[in-house]
């Protein structure tokens, strides 16, 4: 296997129980790769597999049908160097921002001091520092997933999953973490080799990345894929921006 190649899905394959207890196959023969400095883009319509697809990714759910690597290594459960953010942010209610984002080292064994010390960066690098003492309610939604993303990043994963991480914010709270993010990956202050970006935002999805995929239902399976040559930041007004979104339509 190439080694430029971060995840690796192949004729993946899930089917889910329905409500009468007959299987609904929701993942049929996908095949997917993330490249090492690439940021993929997958839309799909609500319902077509999209989270499913980047649950058995972050190795939350099992897949029943073909292959699904890491680094080389078939995925078996969470990885260390995979991380995750969630579009409802999954924050514990009643832990501190600072406490929420040591979580994922503590999983690692990181010792307290040094989890500390990690945690204070990267809050203070996503725009919240100052705030590891308050608990989520006390936050913004913006400010909520910037802790859930600092989670993520206090790992130093190799590969960033986000599903719909920007939806349940207003546009331009969005707007602006998206950017920032994206300012993040582009200056490498970050150690992250690959993202997948789940939306059903075709703009977002433009504005974002270098390869879009698209997931169609019935049964799920990649359809079709565009890649976007052009340097970030990208403006969403530019007629090369636009026509990409007309053609993703
Ligand atoms: P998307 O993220 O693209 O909106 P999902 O991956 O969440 O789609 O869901 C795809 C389909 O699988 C939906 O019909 C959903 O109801 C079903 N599904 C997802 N998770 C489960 C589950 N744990 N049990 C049963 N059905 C599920
Ligand atoms: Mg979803």
């Amino acid at each position: 296997m190439a080694d430029n190649i971060l995840v690796q899905l192949e004729g993946v394959g899930k089917s889910f129980k329905r409500a009468d207890g007959a299987p609904r196959r929701v993942l049929d023969g996908v095949d997917f790769t993330l490249r090492e400095g690439e940021i993929v883009a997958m839309l799909g319509k609500s319902g077509s597999g999209k989270s499913t697809l980047l649950r058995i990714v972050a190795g939350l759910i099992p897949l029943d049908a073909g292959r699904a690597v890491y680094l080389g290594q078939p995925i078996t459960g969470p990885a260390p160097g995979v991380a995750m953010v969630f579009q409802s942010f999954a924050l514990f209610p009643w832990l501190t921002v600072q406490q929420n984002v040591e979580l994922g080292l503590e999983a690692q064994g990181v010792p307290a001091a040094e989890r500390e010390r990690r945690a204070d960066d990267v809050l203070e690098m996503i725009g919240l520092a100052g705030f590891g003492g308050a608990l989520p309610r006390e936050l913004s939604g913006g400010m909520r997933q910037r802790v859930g993303i600092a989670r993520a990043l206090v790992t130093n994963p190799d590969v960033l999953l986000m599903d719909e991480a920007f939806s349940a914010l207003d546009v331009l709270t969005g707007e602006t973490l998206r950017d920032d993010i994206l300012a993040l990956w582009d200056s490498k202050q970050i150690p992250t080799r690959g993202i997948v970006v789940v939306s059903h935002n075709i703009e977002e999805a433009v504005m974002m990345a270098d390869r879009i995929v698209i997931l169609s239902s019935d049964p799920g399976r990649i359809a079709s894929e565009v890649r976007i040559d052009l340097p970030r930041p990208r403006d969403v007004d530019s007629p090369r921006v636009r026509a990409l979104v007309d053609q993703v339509y």
